[in-house]
């Protein structure tokens, strides 16, 4: 399986298409899923072409999970969730829909249930808010 250059995130990463971005370093950008199944749902991708982890480098793998635990406990703390789900799927029969490799980040609230995948976000300003809460933790 070969890296697809004009998958959506490599279209981010170059800037093509807009991200609601709230962490970013010489290795990895952390932005917002527009369907989220949680609110502060985030998605952390490595810049570096790669489809999964099936072919990633280690040491970029190495930056993408250590990003995934910094976000994780950072998003817990900005919007008060109590657990996070972590999710990575692999290739379209592991559940892969962009084939860039990404870590979901889903913060989760006592008594509530993930949604549904594929639900376009509503309210945008309260998905721009939420990255707010998140980016001011991180300055
Ligand atoms: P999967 O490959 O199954 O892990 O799913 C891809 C994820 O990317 C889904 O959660 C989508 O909501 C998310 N997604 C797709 N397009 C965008 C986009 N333009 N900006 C942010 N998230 C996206």
């Amino acid at each position: 399986m070969t890296y697809d250059d004009n998958n959506i995130f490599a279209k981010i990463l170059r800037g093509e298409i807009p991200s609601e971005n709230v962490y970013e370093n010489d290795k990895v950008l952390v932005f917002m899923d527009i369907m989220p199944r949680s609110p502060g749902h985030l998605l952390v991708i490595p810049k570096s072409k790669c489809r999964n982890i099936l072919d990633i480098d280690i040491e970029d793998l190495h930056a993408v999970i250590e990003t995934v635990q910094m976000m994780a406990k950072i998003v817990l703390k900005a919007l008060k969730a109590d657990g996070v789900t972590i999710q990575q799927f692999n290739e379209a029969p592991g559940g892969q829909e962009v084939f860039h490799l990404h870590f979901h980040i889903i913060p989760r609230y006592s008594g509530e249930r993930m949604g549904l995948p594929g639900k376009m976000v509503e309210d945008m300003s309260a998905l721009k808010n939420q990255a707010d809460k998140i980016r001011s933790l991180l300055k």
